[in-house]
C-alpha cells in the first residue's frame, strides 16, 4: 500500500510537458487530474476490468479516462469549475460578475467539446466530482459500476452525479445537472 501511494505520489508530482500558456488554459482540468477522486474513480474502473488511457490531448478537451475500444470517454467534473448544479457549484458571492463570465465560459467550451466528440461518434460520460467526494458521495464501485453497465448499452451520454435529497434525477441524469 505505501509502496503504491509513494509510486503514484511520484507520478502525479513529475513536471508534465504542457507549456504555461496550456496549463493556464487547461487550469481546471490539470486541477482534477490525479486528484484524490479521479484516482478512486480509475482504481474503481480498473478493478471492474476496464483498461484505459488517461488525459488524452489529441481529444477535445482532453478526456481524464479514454476507452478506445469502446469509443467512449470519461471526464471527471469538478463540480465549481463545471458549474454543476449542486451545492458545490454555487458561485461566490464576491466578484459576481468576475465569476459568471469565467465560469459560463468554462460551460460554454464544455458545451463545445461534448458536441466535437458526439460529432467524431464517441460516446461521453461525465461524473461530477460530488459522487466521488463529499457528503453526497456514491459508492465508488456503484459508480464504476454504472459506467460498464453504459458501456454494454446504446445511450450515447451518461452523468453521474451526487446523491442529492433535492435532486430531480440520480445516476442517469442530464449532462448538466
Ligand atoms: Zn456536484
Amino acid at each position: 500500500m505505501s509502496g503504491a501511494s509513494s509510486a503514484s505520489g511520484r507520478r502525479a508530482s513529475r513536471p508534465d510537458r504542457l507549456t504555461p500558456a496550456q496549463r493556464s488554459h487547461n487550469m481546471s482540468r490539470i486541477r482534477a487530474a490525479d486528484t484524490g477522486p479521479e484516482l478512486l474513480l480509475r482504481r474503481a474502473l480498473h478493478r471492474a476490468g476496464l483498461r484505459y488511457r488517461l488525459h488524452d490531448r489529441s481529444l477535445p478537451g482532453t478526456p481524464d479516462v479514454v476507452l478506445r475500444g469502446s469509443r467512449a470517454v470519461i471526464f471527471v467534473h469538478g463540480c465549481f469549475w463545471h458549474s454543476h448544479d449542486c451545492p458545490y457549484g454555487v458561485r461566490p458571492a464576491s466578484n459576481a460578475d468576475f465569476w459568471a463570465a469565467k465560469l459560463a465560459r468554462n460551460v460554454e467550451r464544455d458545451a463545445e467539446q461534448l458536441a466535437a466528440l458526439a460529432a467524431d461518434e464517441w460516446r461521453v460520460t461525465v461524473v461530477w466530482e460530488c459522487a466521488l467526494k463529499g457528503r453526497a458521495r456514491r459508492p465508488i464501485d456503484e459508480a464504476a459500476d454504472t459506467i460498464v453497465k453504459w458501456l454494454s448499452g446504446s445511450s450515447q451520454t451518461l452523468a453521474i452525479a451526487g446523491a442529492w435529497p433535492s435532486a430531480t434525477d440520480g445516476p442517469l441524469g442530464d449532462l448538466r445537472r
